[in-house]
């Protein structure tokens, strides 16, 4: 398989380069290759992608949600048929095993396609309603052309989670993929030509956060933006979407915790926990970065903790025993360092990792890579920067605590609230504490398992809105209502 030498965008239906053929490097995380050109789009690029979107809203709003439904299904098999090709492709831009895009991304993409069109069959988006004096109907509308705008560290995962459903509730589209991870995204535009979406119905523009992005989000002819990233870029979107009162949905950052209770299978919960911490190196806004172990189990479920953590695989993410493949980027390994370089600062006490690994510790192949140990801290307060702020690598802490009130309140010490696992052999003392958990998503004995149809989404700092099941198909049209007497 060869990578792309040029990424550019898909508008109504043909490749489109930026005006005057500018371009970002797109380079290959775990080896520091630079291997393709991505167009570097802007307000132009936009305003071409929203005129293409908006002259096929009539022709697809107004389809049957089963011909919709019948295009993502086939979109779907394309990308189960391509499986492999795209695994491969999302490995080397982001730095993933292949076996973990193979496993989980590229399948994931497929149910997400596969889930909206069920849904959307299934949605029965209009209500009547009687009452004495009147008659009413509620009718749901998509709300025109949709702006996606999604993150590097499950690209077409996440990609295929907002353009699904706002496709399904019939908005056409211009998403924008992360400059970091085009290339899958790229990818499922062309597939989109080969199931049979109309032109226009499916855009897709490259292109920096601060040009192309906000260029979406600005646009006066895209009333909604459904966000996935960082919560300081969230803040920058809702500061101009907001006073443009455009529908906004925002899927943001997280610290989340992973609370281990004494009475827990404390094997399952070491490896409940090591999967929380380290999957897709730590990447995952659902990952567990704050352990918070009952006091009594402190100790054996650190010891077996670390054991586990140091033994993790590092490697090249095309060798299939590889467990840990390289960070993103070398800017993102930089802020990882930085923040454990402040974490010892803070007193803490690096238990394992803490460093990259050195050159000899690697495959020939990937020494020019962005590698990060898997690194455990214990000893610090809840209060510091290190559990305060997000990280978003392979960095965890531990730290004890003393009984349930002591465990929620410390869960609850953060400005942010997306996800929390729970785990304990007790469920009546589950739930309790799951209800009492300021997060959107709690999972017991569990984490990041996914049922696409419950609401997904945070609270505090973590963002705003849900997206999920019916949840997307709400956010991507609007009620009206319809009166007249009885
Ligand atoms: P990011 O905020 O830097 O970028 C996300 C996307 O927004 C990219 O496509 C980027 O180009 C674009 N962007 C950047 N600035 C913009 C602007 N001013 N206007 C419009 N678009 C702009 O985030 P990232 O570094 O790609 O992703 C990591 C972050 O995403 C982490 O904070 C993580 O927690 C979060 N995340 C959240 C979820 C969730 O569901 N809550 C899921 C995955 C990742």
């Amino acid at each position: 398989m060869r990578l792309p030498e040029r990424v550019r965008n898909w508008i109504g239906g043909e490749w489109a380069d930026a005006p005057g053929g500018q371009a970002i490097p797109v380079v290959e995380p775990a080896t520091g290759r630079g291997f393709a050109e991505l167009a570097r789009s802007g307000a132009p690029d936009v305003a071409a992608a929203h005129a293409a979107a908006r002259a096929a809203f009539p022709d697809w709003s107004g389809r049957p949600a089963s011909e919709r439904a019948e295009l993502l299904e086939r979109l779907a098999s394309l990308v189960e048929r391509d499986l492999e090709r795209l695994a491969w492709l999302e490995s080397a831009d982001t730095g993933k095993p292949l076996s973990l895009a193979r496993a989980v991304d590229i399948p994931r993409a497929a149910a997400n396609l596969r889930f909206f069109a069920e849904a959307v069959r299934a949605w029965v988006p209009d209500a009547d309603l009687e009452a004495p004096h009147c008659r009413s109907r509620v009718m749901r509308r998509p709300v025109g052309v949709a702006g996606c705008i999604s993150p590097w560290n499950l690209p077409l995962y996440l990609f295929t989670w907002k353009v699904a459903p706002a496709l399904a509730a019939g908005c056409t589209v211009v998403a924008k993929p992360s400059e970091e991870t085009p290339l899958t995204a790229a990818a499922l535009a062309e597939l989109s030509a080969e199931a049979g979406f109309p032109r226009g119905v499916l855009n897709v523009v490259h292109g920096l956060g601060a040009e192309c992005g906000a260029a979406i989000v600005a646009h006066p002819g895209i009333p909604v933006i459904s966000f996935t990233g960082g919560t300081a870029t969230g803040e920058r979107i809702m500061s101009v979407a907001g006073p443009m009162f455009k529908t906004t949905a925002m899927e943001l950052g997280g610290k989340n915790p992973t609370i281990v209770f004494a009475d827990a299978d404390l094997d399952a919960a070491v490896d409940g926990a090591l999967n929380a911490a380290f999957r897709n190196q730590g990447q995952i806004c659902l990952c567990g970065s704050r352990v918070l172990v009952e006091r009594a189990a402190y100790d054996r479920f650190r010891d077996a903790f670390v054991a586990r953590a140091s033994a993790l695989r590092i490697g090249d993410p095309l060798d299939s025993a590889t467990e840990q493949g390289s960070l993103v980027s070398q800017s993102h390994r930089a802020k990882v360092a930085a923040a454990v370089e402040r974490a010892r600062a803070e007193g803490g006490r690096v238990l394992c990792g803490g460093r990259a690994p050195a050159a000899t510790e690697l495959p020939e192949r990937v020494r020019g890579g962005a590698y990060w140990m898997p690194t455990v801290i214990e000893g610090l307060s809840m209060g510091c920067a290190t559990n305060q702020e997000e990280i978003f690598g392979p960095v965890l802490t531990l730290q004890p605590f003393d009984g349930e009130p002591d465990a929620v309140a410390q869960a609850n010490d953060s400005a942010y609230g997306l996800a929390a696992s729970v785990w304990t052999g007790d469920r009546a003392r589950a739930m309790r504490v799951a209800e009492r958990l300021e997060c959107g998503i709690a999972w017991i004995n569990a984490w990041m398992l996914r049922d696409l149809r419950v609401p997904f989404g945070g609270t505090k700092r973590s963002g705003l809105g849900r997206e999920g099941g019916e949840e997307a198909l709400r956010l991507f049209t609007e009620p009206k209502s319809v009166t007249w007497p009885a």
